[in-house]
């Protein structure tokens, strides 16, 4: 029986390494704990990076009289757009290298 450091209770064998110090050995349930907490305090810095960019660019649009709503319209668009355009590019590249292939086979083949 091991007991585990951080929530003292009884374990047969700690499974999980702390996130912490990367030495202390700790339960499952805690380990699942602290990545959860991890990856919220991830999600936190993440989502407060893009708030302070939208601040920026809410600044950066009243000093230039430019619509914010219009701005956020327009990044959405081409978010929304280049996805369709990525996924033809995707095809045409495929269709392309299969289009090599044949040819390099039929020049194999005629030597
Ligand atoms: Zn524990």
């Amino acid at each position: 029986m091991e007991i585990c450091p951080n929530c003292g209770e009884e374990f047969e064998r700690l499974l999980a390494l702390s996130r912490k110090d990367n030495e202390t050995m700790i339960c499952d349930n805690c380990g699942t704990k602290e990545a959860f907490e991890e990856f919220l305090k991830m999600v936190n810095s993440k989502g407060r990076k893009w708030i302070l960019m939208l601040n920026k660019l809410k600044k950066w649009c009243k000093k230039n009289q430019f619509s914010f709503i219009a701005i956020l319209f327009v990044i959405c668009f081409f978010s929304v757009l280049i996805i369709p355009v990525l996924g033809f590019l995707y095809i045409v590249d495929y269709l392309f290298n299969k289009w090599v292939e044949k040819q390099e086979k039929k020049k194999r083949k005629e030597e």
